[in-house]
């Protein structure tokens, strides 16, 4: 805990998007929880927390990555039929698309079930 924070008292699930979005350490609150955009780190560099042991268990990721894939192909398919944009288009919009989505939607998933693992983790 540093100086002047607030003791924060997690009732329920906290905000996991914010979570999410800025990788926060489920026991600390630090920005510790990724390494890279979509790789948890092994353990929190602040409390120490071990990230990589609430992390077991998270096979799913595979899948959410590949259904996430699934969609967005199709949702380009869907909008090729309908707007037929010439191809150097729909490069340039689905490929950065298609990283924010894989990204965002990995960070979340993996949040949630570290946050998950966490609070069953707990005496
Ligand atoms: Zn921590």
């Amino acid at each position: 805990m540093l100086p002047g924070e607030s003791p924060t008292e997690h009732k329920g699930q906290p905000g996991l998007v914010s979570a999410a979005l800025s990788g926060l350490c489920p026991r600390c609150g630090s920005k510790t929880l990724f390494v890279a955009p979509a790789a948890l780190a092994d353990e929190c560099s602040a409390c120490g927390l071990e990230i990589v042991s609430l992390e077991r268990g998270g096979r799913f990721v595979g899948v959410v990555t590949m259904l996430l894939a699934l969609a967005l192909i199709l949702a380009a398919l869907g909008v090729d039929e309908w707007l037929r944009l010439p191809l150097w288009m729909s490069l340039l919009i689905w490929a950065p698309l298609t990283v924010v989505a894989v990204i965002g939607g990995l960070r979340f998933y993996k949040t949630m079930w570290v946050y998950h693992q966490y609070e069953e983790s707990r005496p």
